[in-house]
């Protein structure tokens, strides 16, 4: 082994190292934005050390030098920008657009091998094979739930006409590619039925998945970049890519599988479609004489200043209006009046696994007021004011009941609290898109206004009430 190869096998270990340690110290708040930065440098070692082996190989055309340059240049640029640009309201869509491009450039990977070389051992012909398989789904299937995030695509489920048959077929004719492939069998038409027919069941995995179920399925297609990624590392003999890979589709399915026990659902059945798709219309049990109460900032400040226990929910509305710095204001002065203030944390509030707990960390919330849906349930009986902010199906009774959109997901049981209090414009849907019966309950009132200005608003009520 030459010296520039040991030197590159030495800069993938350091690279894999600091994958390891970065995902190592991302376990608490206090360590995460080390930890995001660690695995960065990690990865800036792993490209330019890839990049430096192939500038440097002999069968490297100029040409091709050319093209590798640009695209790098291009896609560093792109990603910069994006990441600069987006709002933080919009990284959910972002990261689902991301994990649409790692599975796409592994599948090309996989299919330019195949085109590449025709004849395939079998050390490469299986991973080759999974690599383009879940790397097109993964490519179809975020891309999808990247335009349902942003409104693009309808966020309730949508059924595809000939649903399960049409599943059927395509998960038989693509896995018979994909183990004729696998086998050493095969070419170029059967490389096009397994890539076709993986994008294809990538559009009707995802299309009828909405409610309940959105948040396990980003976080599985997370968990398929991931893998598709490690495959595409052993198609090309790259380590770094294996490990990065490796990591990744561990992290993402060790994900998948919390957020689908915590929300009560089954991988499987999400997978071919089988939850979610409750009729969105089914009407609220709240009867025709349910009346919305509407409250003043006054009359809010009243109940908080007087409580003795306050509970916040946090929901995408408070993301939405980047109202976490005025709610942890309010909490302060809530707290220095003798309030027991906490934070009740949904584990799908908002729109990507662990945005409150991003948010309410970047205000400053101490992690100890933090509180997760079965600690805080059997307490909401003691809750002298529920404070929803923002929140809306994650608090919404109807998830008790059959045929509705998020029946069977747990919720925050808010309604059990001794009064409720509502920030939120109108009486606007959730992502779910269905009416919440928690608004016409005799005990809540509602806010209508936007979440920062509603939290400003209340906060300069109770100083004036408290002198
Ligand atoms: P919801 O989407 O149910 O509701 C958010 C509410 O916020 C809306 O009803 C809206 O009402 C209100 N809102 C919007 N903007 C503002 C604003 N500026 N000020 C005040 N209120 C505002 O949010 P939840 O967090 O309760 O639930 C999350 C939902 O998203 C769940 O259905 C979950 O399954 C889904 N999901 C979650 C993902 C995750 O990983 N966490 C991923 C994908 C989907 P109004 O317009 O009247 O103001």
């Amino acid at each position: 082994m030459s010296a520039f190869d040991t030197v590159i096998r030495l800069v993938y270990l350091a690279a894999a190292t600091c994958f390891v340690l970065g995902l190592h110290l991302m376990n608490s708040p206090v360590t995460a934005r080390r930890g995001n930065l660690l695995s960065a440098a990690g990865m800036v070692g792993g490209v330019v050390a890839a990049a430096t082996v192939l500038v440097r190989a002999q069968s490297v055309s100029m040409t091709a030098r050319i093209v590798l340059a640009a695209g790098a240049a291009f896609g560093a640029g792109l990603g910069l920008l994006a990441a600069r640009r987006v709002k933080m309201t919009a990284m959910p869509q972002l990261v689902s657009l991301f994990n649409a491009v790692g599975g796409g450039a592994a599948a090309l990977v996989g299919v330019h091998d195949f085109v590449r070389s025709g004849a395939l051992s079998a050390q490469v012909s299986i991973p080759l094979a999974v690599d383009v398989l879940i790397g097109a789904v993964t490519l179809a299937g975020s891309l999808i739930a990247s335009g349902k995030l942003q409104g693009w695509i309808p966020g309730r489920p949508i059924l595809v006409s000939g649903g399960r048959a049409t599943t059927v077929a395509l998960v038989v004719a693509t896995l018979t590619a994909a183990v004729l492939l696998g086998a050493g069998f095969g070419g170029t038409a059967t490389l096009a039925v397994l890539a076709l027919g993986a994008l294809a069941f990538g559009v009707v995995m995802v299309l009828p998945i909405g409610g309940a179920d959105m948040p396990v399925v980003i976080s599985l297609l997370n968990a398929f970049t991931g893998t598709a990624v490690a495959m595409a590392g052993f198609v090309i003999g790259n380590t770094v890519l294996i490990t990065a890979g490796a990591l990744v589709g561990a992290s993402g399915a060790i994900l998948t599988r919390l957020m689908a026990d915590a929300m009560n659902r089954s991988i499987g059945a999400i997978i071919v479609g089988g939850f979610g798709t409750g009729d969105s219309a089914t009407p609220v049990a709240a009867g025709p004489d349910a009346r919305i109460r509407s409250l003043s900032a006054d009359d809010a400040a009243i109940q908080l200043a007087y409580a003795a226990k306050v509970a916040v929910v946090p929901g995408y509305g408070l993301a939405a209006a980047q109202a976490q710095h005025e709610l942890a204001e309010l909490a302060e002065l809530l707290e220095s009046r003798g309030v027991e203030v906490s934070y009740a944390v949904h584990p799908v509030a908002g729109r990507m696994p662990g945005h409150m707990n991003v948010l309410l960390a970047e205000a400053g919330v101490p992690y100890g007021q933090l509180k997760e849906m079965d600690q805080i349930n059997p307490e909401f009986g003691q809750v002298d004011v529920a404070l929803v902010v923002g929140a809306n199906d994650v608090t919404n009774p109807a998830a008790r009941r059959p045929g509705t959109a998020i029946s069977g997901m747990p919720i925050l049981d808010v309604d059990r609290a001794k009064s409720v209090i509502v920030i939120k414009r109108s009486m606007g849907h959730g992502y779910a898109g269905i009416d919440n019966e928690l608004y016409t309950d005799p005990k809540t009132g509602m806010y209508f206004a936007d979440a920062k200005k509603a939290l400003t608003g209340l906060t300069a009520a109770v100083k004036v009430l408290v002198g």
